[in-house]
């Protein structure tokens, strides 16, 4: 049996909010329908991906479902009509015998609920997860006055993906009259005389549709084990006129001495990242004794810590580091380190601490021979 998949991502996202339509928005460390692509493309059943999109995004859409092996395909002004144009174009090539529609605006697919629906469809036509509306509905009026209680025993709320034979589906497509614009292809599918059924569905696969939708799913399905390193480093004073600490450079009568540009602040918070990661030190990645690395800057050590976590499906959810030294003053460039850290963690300013210490004179740091650095770093990995 061969299936594919057509993921529907032509839309505005006009409620969402303005600019870059949601789909193709940031969610939880990446683009909201790479989500979904990587769900389908990890399950071997899925044989062909496309995906319906505006004709204006078709670079923002290849960067989005880089390496994805998704055919895109132009849609239309409604959602009926995309997914028609969708269904058209898995023609070419041999037609799939099963066909998964789905909303890119729904980024908690997971592989088991597109396994159970192809399973489904041994017994009916058309099928979809869905949940028991727990609420109780009223008809209102535009004035907000209430009309109607309706009753809500035995009514479901569907969600994607639907799962179709492919052949009566298309079949329903082509018969629909341009004008006719249903809720959703069960809709279709069931208007064309198919037989459709329901399978439990998943607060995870709600849709986002409204700006406030976005944090709450989010919080439900980008949520990991939340992992916590740590990081500490220290440099020796020498000759200079500078010391560069978390990406900032300070005018002082002596600069640090190291291999690199010595930021004991940011090697201390690869440190902490590379931690989280359980993927060793900066030593490993950077070793000491290979000369690229003289003089370098440390946003390059940084930068590949981040690109790690990325790597790793995880995402980066807090940083703190303190500077442990006498002098010079970190007081009046500390907003400046903050901004510098949380442009290169990807993660907003209120979520990026740099702090500083003296340890009253006492030890190393004290006697200003060198000085000190530790860091702390939270990340969200993948169960
Ligand atoms: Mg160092």
């Amino acid at each position: 049996m061969i299936a594919a998949a057509l993921i529907v991502a032509a839309g505005s996202g006009q409620r969402a909010g303005g600019g870059l339509p949601k789909q193709f928005r940031p969610f939880a460390g990446k683009p909201m329908l790479r989500w979904s692509l990587e769900a389908f493309r990890a399950r071997p059943s899925i044989s062909r991906i496309v995906v319906v999109i505006d004709a204006a995004s078709g670079s923002v859409f290849a960067r989005c479902a880089a390496g994805m092996d998704a055919e895109p395909v132009f849609g239309a002004a409604t959602r009926t009509g995309s997914v028609h144009a969708g269904l058209e174009a898995l023609t070419s090539g041999g037609p799939p015998d099963v066909v998964l529609i789905h909303d890119a605006a729904r980024p908690g697919v997971n592989e088991a609920v597109i396994d159970s629906l192809i399973a489904a469809l041994g017994q009916t036509d058309a099928v979809a997860p869905a949940l028991p509306v727990a609420d109780a509905l009223k008809r209102v009026a535009a004035s907000g006055i209430v009309e109607n209680d309706e009753q809500r025993t035995g009514l479901w709320r569907a969600q994607t993906p639907q799962a179709f034979r492919f052949a009566p589906l298309l079949a329903a497509y082509r018969a629909l009259s341009a004008d006719n614009v249903l809720d959703d292809d069960i809709a279709v599918a069931r208007a064309a005389g198919m037989s459709a059924r329901l399978i439990a569905g998943d607060a995870r696969y709600g849709k986002i549709t409204f700006p406030e939708d976005h944090t709450m799913m989010e919080r439900l399905i980008g949520a990991g084990a939340p992992c916590v390193g740590s990081g500490f480093d220290a440099h020796r004073f020498g000759p200079g006129d500078h010391v560069t600490l978390c990406g900032v450079r300070i005018a002082h009568e002596r600069g640090l001495i190291g291999h690199s540009d010595a930021d004991a602040g940011w090697h201390a918070l690869t440190d902490a990242l590379l931690g989280a990661l359980g993927a060793g030190d900066i030593g490993d990645h950077f070793p000491p004794s290979d000369p690229q690395w003289r003089g370098a800057d440390s946003e390059v050590f940084l930068r590949h810590a981040v690109d790690l976590v990325a790597q790793a499906g995880g995402r980066i959810v807090h940083a703190d580091v303190t500077l442990i030294c006498e002098r010079p003053r970190i007081g009046p460039h500390r907003d400046a380190m903050r901004a510098r850290t949380a442009e290169i963690l990807g993660l907003s300013v209120n979520r990026t601490s740099v702090k500083a210490t003296t340890t009253e004179r006492l030890g190393f740091t004290g006697r200003e021979e060198g000085l000190a650095a530790q860091a702390t770093a939270t990340v969200l990995l993948p169960d």
